[in-house]
Order: C-alpha cells, then sequence, then structure tokens
C-alpha cells in the first residue's frame, strides 16, 4: 500500500486509538445526542489523541451501569464445570468472512443487489446520495437495510480527478460532501448509523487530514480503491483488516474492464482461487501482511455497472461458489470494522453464581448505538448435560446445528462438542446452567 503520510506505518494500537478516537467537534452522527467533549480522558483515565476526542466512548464505568459491584466480581475458573475460554475472532467462530462492496449509483444497483440475495451474501452499497439514478434507488436500498446489507457514502456528487492533488481533495471533501452524504442517508433509510466511505475513484485516500474530516463525522472505516490507472485495483490483495481502517483495501475485484483501469477480472477459475487462498489462510509468501494464518477476510469489490447478471456468467457464478459455508461468516464492511473495535474493547469477566447459573459480565464502554455488533463467547463446558443460557435474565435461544451466519446483532447460543458458543451483545450479563 502506499502512502503520501505516515498513518500505514504506525502501529495497531495507535491506529487503533485513532479509529477510537473520532473528534466530536463537527460532528457525530445527529441521532445519538452529545458527544464527549473535545479533550475529556478516556475512561480508562489515558486522555485521548490530542487532536481526536473520543467518539462513541461513553463516559462512566460500564460495570456500573449493569449494576456490578467489585465485590460481585470472582476469579475465573471456580467453577469446574463451565469455564470461560475467550471470544472467538469472528462470529460464532466461523473460520472465515466474506464481504463485498458495490460503488456508485447507477440503475444496475438493484440488479446487483438481487444477485447478492439470490446467493446469500452481504454487502456494503455505496452509493453518491445525490447523483442520479439515486431518486430511484432508495427503495430497493431500503429493503437491501432490512435483509442485512449497509449503505454506505461514495459522497454526494462523485467528483474525481487525477492526479488529485491536496488542493482538489480540500475542496472535494467538504462538508457538504462528507457529513451531507451521511445525512442523506440517514434520513432516506432506517439505517442507524453510517459506517463506511467509500472513495469515489479511490482519489484522497492517503491524505491525513481527508481520514480526519471522516473520523469526525463519524466514519468507522473508509474503502481505497487503490492506483486505478495502473490496475492496482485489480489484486490489493488484503485478506486481513486493513492495518489503516481510513485507507482500507480490499481482495481482489469481480468486474469486467472499466473506467479508467487497463484490465477486469472475470475468470472464475481466478476468482475461486483467490477466494480458497483466504478461507485456508495457507498464504506464507508474498506481502505477507496483508494475509493471515487459518482464514481471514475475503472481500472483493464491483461496479454493479460492469458485470454481466445470470447463473451462467462469472458474477452469479462467483457468488455461488462464495454461498451457503456454515464455517463462513457473511457480514458488511462496516459492521465487520465495528465488530473489529467491540471485539478488541469488550471484557468478560466472571461474577458470583446464583441460585445455580454461572454468571458473566460482559461489557465495554463503546456507544451501543453506533457499535450494535453481537461478539460470540466460548465456554468449556464439563458433562453432557443440557446447558440453559440467558442474557440479561431473558433465555437464550438454543440453536441445535450450525446455522448460517449471516447477521452481526442477533442473540443464541448452541454446543460444539464441549464448547458453548455463546453470541450476545455485550453490556450484558450472560448465565449458563447445566441441567443434569
Ligand atoms: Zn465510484
Amino acid at each position: 500500500m502506499e502512502a503520501r503520510h505516515g498513518q500505514t506505518a504506525m502501529n495497531a494500537s495507535v491506529t487503533r486509538k485513532l479509529l477510537v478516537g473520532v473528534s466530536a467537534l463537527v460532528l457525530a452522527q445527529p441521532m445519538f445526542g452529545p458527544r464527549t467533549p473535545a479533550g475529556q480522558a478516556h475512561p480508562d483515565g489515558s486522555l485521548g489523541d490530542s487532536d481526536h476526542a473520543p467518539v462513541g466512548v461513553l463516559p462512566g464505568d460500564p460495570l456500573n451501569r449493569l449494576g456490578v459491584t467489585a465485590g460481585d466480581l470472582r476469579e475465573a475458573g471456580s467453577n469446574p464445570k463451565i469455564r470461560y475460554l475467550g471470544m472467538t475472532r469472528f462470529l460464532d467462530k466461523a473460520r472465515a468472512v466474506v464481504t463485498g462492496t458495490l460503488d456508485d449509483s447507477s440503475d444496475f444497483v438493484p440488479r446487483a443487489i438481487d444477485a447478492l440475495d439470490k446467493y446469500g451474501i452481504k454487502a456494503t452499497i455505496a452509493v453518491s446520495t445525490q447523483r442520479e439514478p439515486i431518486s430511484r434507488l432508495w427503495e430497493r436500498l431500503r429493503e437491501a437495510i432490512s435483509s442485512g446489507h449497509e449503505v454506505a457514502s461514495h459522497s454526494r456528487r462523485h467528483q474525481c480527478q487525477w492526479p488529485d492533488p491536496e488542493s482538489f481533495c480540500r475542496e472535494a471533501y467538504s462538508q457538504d460532501e462528507i457529513v451531507g452524504s451521511r445525512d442523506d442517508i440517514l434520513g432516506k433509510t432506517e439505517q442507524p448509523y453510517v459506517w463506511t466511505w467509500v472513495y469515489p475513484c479511490g482519489n484522497c485516500a492517503d491524505y491525513e487530514f481527508v481520514h480526519r474530516r471522516l473520523m469526525q463525522a463519524g466514519y468507522l472505516v473508509a474503502r481505497n480503491y487503490p492506483d486505478e490507472r495502473r490496475g492496482g485495483i485489480l489484486v490489493p490483495d488484503l485478506q486481513t483488516w486493513a492495518r489503516d481502517p481510513y485507507n482500507a483495501g480490499f481482495t481482489q475485484v469481480v468486474q469486467k474492464k472499466g473506467g479508467v483501469a487497463p484490465a477486469g477480472r472475470t475468470d472464475l477459475t481466478d476468482l475461486n482461487a483467490k477466494f480458497d487462498e483466504v478461507y485456508k489462510g495457507e498464504a506464507g509468501s508474498g506481502n505477507s501482511i496483508n494475509k493471515t494464518f487459518g482464514g481471514g477476510i475475503y472481500h472483493f469489490m464491483s461496479h454493479p455497472q460492469w458485470l454481466d447478471y445470470g447463473p451462467d456468467k462469472f458474477f452469479e457464478q462467483h457468488l455461488a461458489y462464495l454461498s451457503g459455508r456454515p464455517d463462513v461468516w457473511y457480514v458488511p464492511m462496516g459492521p465487520l470494522y465495528a465488530y473489529q473495535v467491540v471485539s478488541e474493547n469488550t471484557v468478560v469477566r466472571p461474577i458470583k453464581s446464583k441460585d445455580g447459573w454461572e454468571r458473566f459480565a460482559v461489557y465495554h464502554s463503546l456507544d451501543p448505538a453506533i457499535y450494535n455488533n453481537s461478539v460470540t463467547l466460548e465456554f468449556r463446558v464439563a458433562g453432557g448435560g443440557k446447558l440453559e443460557a440467558r442474557s440479561a435474565g431473558a433465555p437464550l435461544p438454543e440453536r441445535e446445528s450450525k446455522q448460517l451466519t449471516d447477521r452481526w446483532n442477533v442473540k443464541y447460543f448452541r454446543r460444539a462438542g464441549e464448547s458453548a458458543l455463546v453470541t450476545v451483545r455485550p453490556n450484558t450479563i450472560v448465565e449458563l446452567r447445566l441441567i443434569d
């Protein structure tokens, strides 16, 4: 990944701090009330990055909000029958993730969403909110949100320029484009938040001031489209989380030649082989920073106007290849990156048992209106008795078998050998009980 500034060289903890540390000054997506004032300390007592006050980090003690006192906490492992092992890397212990992004407001968007739905693939649909035919798309976009997709901002007007000097980016990344497009999506749909920005033409993705403006508007992640002219977009080959979420790559394009790119990528054998590589997580050569072992994140991107539709064409054939895998998590990009923050910030503590229930406080300090994600907790359960689970006092439904993981905020539990996998939204008390 080329960069004109130093952010890509930052270590992960700094990047993470920036990700959570979004400024409250201009912005904050409007519906969730006042943000933490600039300069306020993090809940853990550390001061935020001087340029960025935390957004989406709630003041106060999350354990207090759960009604848990220090005296309720106890040491792990005091019950030999039910033991907390840890949080799974992806939701419901999926081996790998499939996510997609679709770019542009075009009349082909509904057909592309139809194709995704036919195969159960979840994607981020990035539209320019004041560029026609957007007025004909909103209804289909609202349906898409209710079936588990995400609508992202691709700016209001989709301004592009090559090269993209700072002067151009300062004008193109105006509040009107960044905040206005976000508010258009919030106003036209029921989506609770706009997590994702997608850079029009890939312009301006390397400028730190652009990242800061996007953070200030509350975006958690921004997807790039690197070096379109020289084909850098074909296989950026990112197979895990982006180190810099405001300059986030993807794995490969799935589309015909279009725009100013020298080629497309439509060969089904090549497309499927790249997915296999990510799924298996065996990549040990090449740019290892982008890769992961044991299954990673496969992220394809497409322009709906540069596809062929139909079950015998490359796009749908590739979707069919990706689909229906019980050990894959299908999720749009924004909720996927929100999940990364949630899973890194969620704490699980055993608390005093009660009436035969083993109890665990599961909490974080993040705003649940932004980070509405579930996480999956893995427990070792000794013995073959029947297991019951509750969250916030309510019974959790049990899934008798592994089903497709294609949502990011549901609640349930399932047994898997000697483990129990409990998928819940944090800021709750999870209770488990064995009935012999
Ligand atoms: Zn575009």
